[in-house]
């Protein structure tokens, strides 16, 4: 697979109040945001050069930094006009964007109570975040050898660097065996979420999905669970045992990037894309574009 690395680009990246060079927008190896995984990020869709629920992002950025015990040093209005920025200055009108804020390099401890708070915003086309004939079919999950940890591990509902390397993990485990994505329970077994989606279940009829006390309590999560009670969808939010999956018809996962995902497979258990799944993807499909 031949990629173009994402430090070699052209283009331009918003960085700590302006647009430089893409190539340009670099950060010391003695960052306190690399060490000590002190980074939170977004991830943004635009659609026809519209960002969907952008102020929403932008708020969830400012909340993800002061769960870290860090603020992040520009308002909601000066971020959402830099993403615009963003988009206009690399000509793109359907493109995804990451919003990155880090602590710096004035301190190399654990400590660092005095390093500068540095953001950038970079955005790129990104189509799918999975191939669209492998997505049709419905992707196929193996279990992560890891489980989502409780509120008092961490800080579950921040879009935080450090709660993704349990994710890469599962995600390279899954890849390795010919999976497309980890399925997590949380700690307490409980059915939780993708490394990078939130899950949805279809059972007689009704949605049913993790209740989001451990996890990222995603938009598009919030957006679907909308847009299927909009539809007259039963939308059920609780507690589930992997055991349950006996029950489900349809699976699907739900992410800005992974926008609604139909679910083929999780370790041996078919699923098979239906109606409902099919319907949300329509609906969202409309929500987004406008
Ligand atoms: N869970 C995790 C771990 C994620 O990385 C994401 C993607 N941000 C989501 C859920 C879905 O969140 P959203 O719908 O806000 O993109």
């Amino acid at each position: 697979m031949s990629v173009i690395p994402f430090d070699d680009r052209d283009g331009k990246i918003w960085m700590d109040g302006q647009l430089i060079d893409w190539r340009e927008a670099k950060l010391h190896v003695l960052s306190h945001g690399l060490h000590y995984a002190s980074s939170v990020f977004e991830g943004e869709r635009a659609y026809g050069g519209k960002i969907f629920k952008s102020r929403e992002h932008t708020l969830r950025f400012h909340a993800s930094a002061e769960q870290l015990g860090f603020t992040i040093p520009y308002s909601a209005e000066v971020l959402d006009a830099a993403k615009e920025a963003v988009l206009k200055a690399n000509g793109l009108s359907d493109a995804y964007l990451r919003p990155v804020a880090w602590r710096g390099s004035e301190m190399m401890a654990v400590s660092a109570q005095a390093s500068k708070i540095h953001v950038a915003i970079a955005a790129w086309e990104w189509p799918s975040m999975f191939k669209p004939e492998i997505k049709a079919k419905g992707i196929r999950l193996k279990w992560a050898p890891y489980k989502r940890p409780s509120p008092e591990t961490e800080p579950v509902h921040a879009k935080a660097a450090g709660l993704y390397m349990i994710c890469t993990i599962s995600k390279h485990d899954a890849e390795k065996h010919g999976y497309q994505d980890a399925l997590m329970l949380d700690y307490r077994g409980y059915l939780a979420e993708a490394t990078g989606a939130n899950l949805f279940l279809v059972i007689d009829g009704e949605i049913h999905t993790p209740t989001a006390d451990c996890f990222l309590n995603g938009i598009t999560r919030q957006t679907v669970i909308a847009l299927a009670r909009e539809a007259g969808i039963t939308v059920h939010e609780r507690h589930m045992k992997p055991e349950e999956l006996a029950r489900v018809s349809e699976v699907f996962l739900t992410g800005t990037a992974a926008e609604i995902t139909p679910v083929g497979e999780i370790e041996g258990q078919i699923f098979t894309p239906g109606t409902i799944t099919h319907a949300l993807m329509d609906a969202y499909t409309k929500a987004t574009r406008g």
